[in-house]
């Protein structure tokens, strides 16, 4: 059966926004995976290798505007069969980003369009709640909803105690235990997949991800993640997906970026994920408490009295300083870049000295 754009994930919400583009003769599709600027994007009439129209990368702001796997673009489809030109990146209803490589503090990002990130830890060591505060801080800022999953069940005898475990760290997220090995609560990722949601993985190495792509795609891994192809030089050469479609319906994104998140917004996700711990500070005797040092800390009293976990506490002090020194470094980032086009006021450049100078005072 050919694919609709349905099974790809598309809605009447996009299919509204895409009235424009499709007036103008433009193909709606969803990028399955990026090669050397080359994009393979997925359409109602089949797969097209398409690159990006070269107005879009002008408008390209660094790294922000362009495609990532799991992105819907519109397509101009080359009635002669030459590559497809990318006219627009759809809106993106979520995006995983990551510093990019190097020195340079530049976000980039990896997939989008993520409804659900599978945030998956292996039963064979202690559930570590520290761990799935800050995977969940990365999620929660994405837009994808988290789900904590604890792989490898078929090594505990107690799974019950540690689904307590890691629900008492996972606040409202849902916790899943499961078992790729022996297929134990595996079916509890199918209401994940349902008309034809996204899902995507991350988490510690040697948690399971994998197994659970491969348990998830099962057969139609090799049927529609990996097609043999004919390179440029004449060679068989296997091509894998990174977004791949099941044939029971949803999709799966698996790329290596997905593997090496690190916290990169500068909102107040940490916040987000310690409330309890924003509602104690409201209690501080300082309004920018930082819950160190400061005398009259109704964060820290509630650890000596026991009413706050020594190791939650702690952990949101690291977090709390990973968060601003993101933000310090974005801030001197974003002088530089002023200074260096000439563009900036000397009223805008004293507002941005000093939002730096208060950052560097908070971390
Ligand atoms: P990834 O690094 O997160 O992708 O993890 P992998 O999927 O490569 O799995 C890491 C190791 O854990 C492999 O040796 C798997 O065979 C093993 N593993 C995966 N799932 C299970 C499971 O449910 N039970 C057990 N006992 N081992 C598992
Ligand atoms: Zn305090």
């Amino acid at each position: 059966m050919p694919i609709t754009l349905a099974d790809l994930g598309w809605s009447a919400a996009r299919e509204r926004a895409f009235a424009d583009p499709a007036a103008a003769g433009l193909v709606a599709g969803r990028v399955v995976l990026e090669h050397n600027h080359v994009y393979r994007v997925l359409t109602a009439a089949g797969e097209q290798l398409a690159e990006v129209a070269g107005r879009v990368k002008h408008l390209a702001e660094g790294r922000h505007a362009l495609p990532v796997v799991g992105d819907w673009v519109a397509l101009r489809v080359d009635p002669l069969g030459a590559r497809s030109q990318i006219r627009e990146v759809l809106p993106r209803t979520s995006s995983f980003s990551r510093k990019a490589a190097g020195r340079e503090t530049e976000e980039q990002i990896v997939a989008a369009n993520i409804d659900t990130v599978l945030i998956v830890f292996g039963l064979d060591v202690p559930v570590n709640a520290n761990a799935i505060e800050r995977y969940l801080v990365v999620a929660r800022r994405s837009g994808a909803a988290p789900v904590i999953v604890l792989n490898k069940a078929d090594l505990v005898d107690d799974v019950d105690a540690a689904v307590d475990d890691a629900r008492r760290a996972a606040a409202d997220a849902p916790v899943l235990a499961v078992s790729t090995r022996t297929g134990h609560g595996m079916e509890a990722f199918e209401p994940y997949l349902r008309g034809g949601a996204t899902v995507a993985l991350i988490g510690p190495s040697g948690a399971g991800k994998s197994s659970i792509v491969n348990r998830l795609v099962g057969r139609e891994l090799l049927a529609t993640g990996e097609v043999r192809e004919w390179d440029a030089r004449g060679r068989h050469t296997s091509v894998h997906r990174q977004l791949v479609v099941r044939e029971g319906g949803g999709l799966v994104i698996d790329t290596p970026g997905m593997r090496e998140l690190q916290l990169w917004h500068t909102d107040d996700v940490v916040g987000e994920t310690f409330a309890d711990i924003a509602d104690l500070a409201a209690s501080c005797r300082f309004r920018d408490c930082l819950h160190d040092t400061e005398p009259g800390c109704a964060v820290k009293a509630a650890v000596e009295a026991g009413d706050l976990d020594a190791g939650r506490y702690a952990n949101y002090l690291k977090l709390q300083g990973e968060q601003a020194e993101t933000s310090k470094r974005r801030s001197e980032r974003a002088l530089a870049d002023a200074k260096r086009i000439g563009k900036i006021g000397s009223k805008a450049l004293k507002a941005l000295q000093r939002e730096r100078q208060r950052q560097g005072r908070d971390s």
